[in-house]
């Protein structure tokens, strides 16, 4: 959340940065703004809104200068206004600050600055930080963000510049995601590596408690008590076309239809017995006595299908957690256990701090990350790479595919006794297969003028079945705003059968052949009480073909295979309901992606 960008170099940094932060507006949306320095003058322009407010304000204006930061903005603390938009400053306007992660000590801080007779215009956490600066400036940039960091509880990803040292950017982190881009003379800063992606492939991830300071083109990097350090630069593979709409008119909807290329880079390399690409070895694998994931949203999702797959092969309890909870109680968490964690972007906050919780307790911590060289792949002691290409829709679709895939190719490697009857050889056709299946879109499409004048819509499923119709449901809430509801589909005579009138949609997906019948049983319940069904199986399950009122059939697959691309008709539900309602679809309302805050 929150996304940030910064150059230093020969060029004009307004059109880089403007550039950088349309790659960024899935980071948030509430405001934007920019500051530059020109060596005299501090220029900050900021509005409330998407990115295009603020391009259309600096449309007819003039600003050049040496070095620029900028920001969009996904609020924290304080509503979205052009007063709370960042770059923030202090009372003479001579420091920019930009900021992602929240100050938990802003309050104490502000009393303090406040008494006195410091001025505040924002709402914000992040305005003291600019305030401090200020009050405390030692004559050097990096001497006094160092100093005022000091004093900071919370978490950041900082970026600094002043009129006082004007050829300077000092910028820093804390849990918050920060890289820097070195190119040839010239320095670029972002929250995500595709922002700045167009200019350079040579990124340093910055690690908590690093700082950076830019001058001229050229950086150094330090510890919180200015201790010179040095970092690896590493080279991005990703394409910059890859962080495109490529001619679709969302994100969202590229990424779904290029799922297949995609996973076909998930598994390259990988369906081979005994593959390096795999980081924990069946060996290993068989020394664990309880394994847990965690997650949060859409790889919690993904987590509930991983967990039948590895109590299958390797016969041991598997729990499935969210994150945000985790940490706040006391799980019983051994030396001997597994920890699987699940982010696309490895930079999820609740994740990270349940991950340092699994370290303390010494459990081995398996990353399963989108992004290469971010804080959980840095943090874990063996990762796994989605390899799914940057995913810029805030309602995530190739990269929860890319889990799935992700989780099935560990479950095959450390299954002994080939419990899950999926081959390699079959793995290895499922690019084709998610090609088969991403034709059901017309006729998704069609069904969806069924449902998007619905205000309740729900979900359900058996088994693995169960899992995608969670993640179903999340796509639709997210993105059309309907409210949906994932029930396993013997849970429904528990209580939300009530629920259920004359027309109520509810969407089945019916993959697992071995729960049909009673999944079937479940459909007969609903139908009994008015339920509008639309069913996703495949060709054996005539029954449910015959009750349902529309019936997607998917391409003939193993169970598995079958149960992994039924997300596809999933996600086209989700996208069309929510481009019939005119939605916005990669840029929801309240969320953002990569969620950085806890
Ligand atoms: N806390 C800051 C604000 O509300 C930054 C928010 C964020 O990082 O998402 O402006």
């Amino acid at each position: 959340m929150c996304g940030i960008i910064g150059y230093s170099g020969p060029k004009q940094p307004l059109p880089i940065l403007l550039a950088g932060l349309s790659r960024l507006e899935y980071r948030g949306y509430d405001s934007a703004g920019i500051a530059i320095t020109d060596g005299k003058n501090l220029i900050i322009e900021k509005k409330q809104g998407k990115l295009q407010v603020l391009k259309d304000h600096l449309s007819d204006k003039k600003i050049n200068g040496n070095i620029g930061i900028g920001h969009t903005r996904w609020a924290t603390h304080g509503v979205p206004s052009d007063e709370n938009a960042h770059p923030h400053y202090d009372n003479n306007q001579d420091f920019a600050i930009i900021h992602n992660g929240i100050i938990e000590n802003y309050d104490e801080m502000k009393e303090e600055l406040l008494k006195e007779d410091y001025q505040f215009e924002s709402e914000t956490d992040t305005e003291v930080v600019a305030v401090e600066l200020s009050k405390r400036w030692t004559g050097n940039l990096l001497e006094t963000v160092c100093q005022v960091a000091k004093d900071l509880d919370g978490t950041y990803a900082l970026v600094v510049t002043t009129v006082k040292q004007p050829d300077t950017i000092v910028a820093g982190r804390m849990m918050s995601p920060l890289v820097l881009g070195v190119g040839e003379g010239e320095v670029f800063l972002a929250s995500d590596s595709a922002a700045i992606l167009e200019h350079t492939n040579k990124m340093i991830f910055l690690e908590n408690g690093d700082f950076v300071e830019i001058k001229d083109g050229n950086y150094e990097l330090f510890d919180i008590n200015m201790n010179k350090i040095s970092r690896e630069i590493q080279e991005i593979d990703w394409e910059v076309s890859e962080a495109e709409k490529s001619g679709h008119d969302h994100f969202m909807y590229k990424e779904i239809l290029e799922q297949a290329e995609v996973i076909e880079r998930t598994i390259t390399g990988r369906l081979e017995v005994g593959s390096e690409e795999i980081p924990v070895d069946l060996k290993q694998a068989k020394g664990f006595e309880k394994i847990w994931i965690v997650a949060c949203g859409t790889a919690y999702h993904a987590g509930l299908f991983g967990k039948d797959l590895f109590e299958k092969v390797l016969g041991v309890s598997v729990s499935v957690e969210l994150a945000s909870e985790f940490r706040y109680r006391e799980p019983i968490v051994g030396e001997n256990d597994l920890a699987i964690v699940i982010s696309q972007s490895g930079e999820t906050m609740d994740t990270i701090a349940a991950t340092e919780l699994l370290k303390e307790n010494n459990a081995h911590v398996l990353a399963l990350v989108n992004v290469v060289g971010s804080s959980l792949a840095r943090m874990a002691d063996s990762v796994l790479y989605l390899h799914v290409g940057p995913e810029i829709g805030v309602a995530s679709t190739k990269a929860y595919l890319g889990m799935l895939v992700g989780q099935l190719l560990l479950a095959k490697h450390w299954d002994e006794s080939s419990k899950i009857e999926t081959t390699f050889e079959e793995i290895k056709q499922l690019p084709s297969l998610i090609k088969e299946t991403l034709k059901c879109e017309s006729e998704i499409k069609e069904i969806s003028k069924s449902i998007n004048n619905h205000k309740d819509i729900y979900f359900i499923g058996r088994g693995l079945d169960y899992a995608l119709a969670a993640e179903g449901a999340l796509k639709l809430k997210e993105i059309s705003y309907l409210h949906a509801e994932a029930l396993a589909a013997g849970e429904l005579k528990h209580g939300t059968l009530a629920l259920i009138e004359d027309g109520t949609p509810v969407i089945v997906t019916a993959s697992q052949h071995h729960l049909l019948d009673k999944t079937t049983s479940n459909v007969q319940e609903v139908k009994a009480r008015g339920a509008f069904v639309i069913a996703i199986g495949n060709n054996s399950s005539k029954k449910l073909q015959d009750i349902s009122n529309d019936y997607v059939t998917l391409p003939e697959a193993s169970e598995m295979l079958s149960t992994i691309v039924s997300i596809i008709p999933l996600q086209f539900i989700a996208y069309h309901v929510a481009n019939l309602n005119g939605e916005s679809i990669d840029q929801p309302r309240n969320l953002a992606k990569s969620v950085t805050v806890e």
